[in-house]
């Protein structure tokens, strides 16, 4: 594949927007990977902090960070060096087997939630089996709500998802994903999994009210399980006053509230947890949070944090499990980004950069910019017409990642380590997108 030579980084020099050496490795990616995720825009040789190079030594200022993942950057010394002196000494032993990382990890992530004593982790290895267990949980729970036994003349307990809510991609996380395209050809899928408007209080209510007798009436509800701020829905909170009523019908039903922080938590959002911040929760406290993404800097590593000892002890041997869970690798990599955020001080970086990147692109004065949302460094400008790709790709070529998370909204998820610089940076080429791209 030829290249031209004709774009610019954000220092006006020119910019190579797919070498050679680039071009032909995404011939053979294409002969030998399933087509699932399109083909990759370039494809990456390494990074350090916010940057990242290509195979064709292009340069680029990484406001994505591997979708909210990279919370320490690329490459942080203090975790290359965990990373490094874990796998010299024991990358893995199976659940036959503990290790100081993983049991070192669970009781920090129950300390940074503020979950009560007698709380427990259950480790996987992604977003989705974060949340694969948390919906196994939930059905244990669900068993034990009256009017929940079939044998008895009950009906099976049911789980709540929101509208617009993304929960990953394996069969029982995909249940409680709403986006159409993505689920319908998969069904039938886990039943009993429903879903109502996100953000309506009364639709909800209407949900918990089809409990009931009789042959219209459903069974109990386990649990409502949702995003505080919907992240592949193009970063939109659901609302304090929403979240809050959440929690009051659950408490008013018996029922579980399952908060997925598989893209919020670890700092992104300027608290620990986007559950701790009163502006997007209204200072409820959940039952479940699923954890992945950023927890391990890079590394695969998920899971769900159970709140209180009564909910934590449906688990029991049989229940659930992994090969991998609670890997000592996985568990020394997160131990060691959770270190680095503590101690360079990076929940607050986060949110501090993030109001100056939202007050910026607010200030740029580009005119296919219509409003900026988000909290922390989990954020999103809205554009006036749906051409989010044309953008993505327009300032990707000029040394910027960003994503198009919806065909009008572009994401940014910088790392939590990101400098004032690097976000003035990315400020001035999201400026300079041109307001007059054609819709994708
Ligand atoms: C990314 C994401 C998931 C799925 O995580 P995977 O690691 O891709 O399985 C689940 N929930 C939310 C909110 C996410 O953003």
């Amino acid at each position: 594949m030829s290249t031209e030579n004709t774009a610019h980084n954000a220092a006006g020099e020119p910019l190579e927007t797919l070498g050679e050496t680039g071009a032909a490795w995404l011939g053979e990616y294409s002969q030998v990977h399933m087509n699932v995720f399109g083909t990759p825009l370039r494809v990456m040789d390494h990074g350090q902090g916010t940057r990242v190079w290509d195979v064709d030594g292009n340069e680029y200022l990484d406001f994505l960070a591997g979708i909210a993942v990279n919370s320490v950057g690329y490459a942080h010394p203090t975790w290359v060096q965990a990373v490094a002196e874990q796998a010299a000494k024991v990358a893995h032993v199976s659940n036959y087997f503990a290790t100081e990382p993983q049991i070192r990890l669970a009781a920090r992530l129950v300390e940074l939630a503020g979950a009560p004593e007698g709380s427990h982790v259950y480790f996987g290895n992604s977003g989705a089996e974060g949340n694969e267990a948390a919906i196994k949980l939930a059905k244990l729970y669900g068993r034990t709500l009256p009017g929940a036994t079939p044998s008895m003349g009950g009906k099976p307990a049911r789980i709540i998802a929101l509208s617009h809510g993304f929960h990953g991609r394996t069969l029982g996380a995909l249940s409680a994903t709403w986006k159409p395209a993505i689920r319908k050809a998969f069904e039938p899928l886990v039943p009993n999994i429903e879903f109502v408007e996100a953000s309506d209080v009364a639709a909800l209510r209407e949900a918990f009210a089809q409990t009931g007798p009789g042959r219209y009436g459903k069974g109990p509800v386990a649990a409502v399980i949702m995003e505080l701020i919907q992240g592949e829905a193009g970063v939109r909170p659901l609302g304090a006053d929403y979240v809050k009523a959440a929690r009051a019908m659950c408490d008013e039903h018996g029922a579980l509230l399952i908060i997925d922080e598989v893209q919020t938590g670890m700092g992104r959002t300027g608290s620990w947890f986007a559950f701790q911040r009163e502006d997007l929760s209204g200072g409820i406290t959940p039952d479940i949070v699923t954890f992945a993404k950023g927890v391990a800097g890079g590394f695969p590593m998920g899971g769900m944090i159970a709140f209180g000892a009564k909910l934590s002890a449906l688990f029991t041997p049989g229940s659930h499990g992994s090969t991998f869970a609670g890997n000592p690798l996985a568990a020394a990599a997160a131990l060691a980004t959770i270190d680095i955020i503590d101690g360079e001080n990076l929940v607050a970086n986060a949110e501090a950069r993030g109001i100056q990147l939202r007050d910026g692109i607010a200030a740029c004065g580009n005119p296919l910019f219509d409003s900026v949302r988000g909290r922390g460094l989990l954020d999103a400008v809205q554009l006036t017409h749906p051409c989010a790709h044309a953008a993505m790709a327009w300032a990707l070529e000029h040394g910027l990642i960003v994503n198009a998370v919806a065909p009008d909204a572009l994401r940014m998820a910088p790392p939590l380590n990101v400098t004032a610089e690097e976000v003035d940076e990315a400020i001035a080429v999201l400026a300079r997108i041109p307001a007059d791209l054609p819709n994708d």
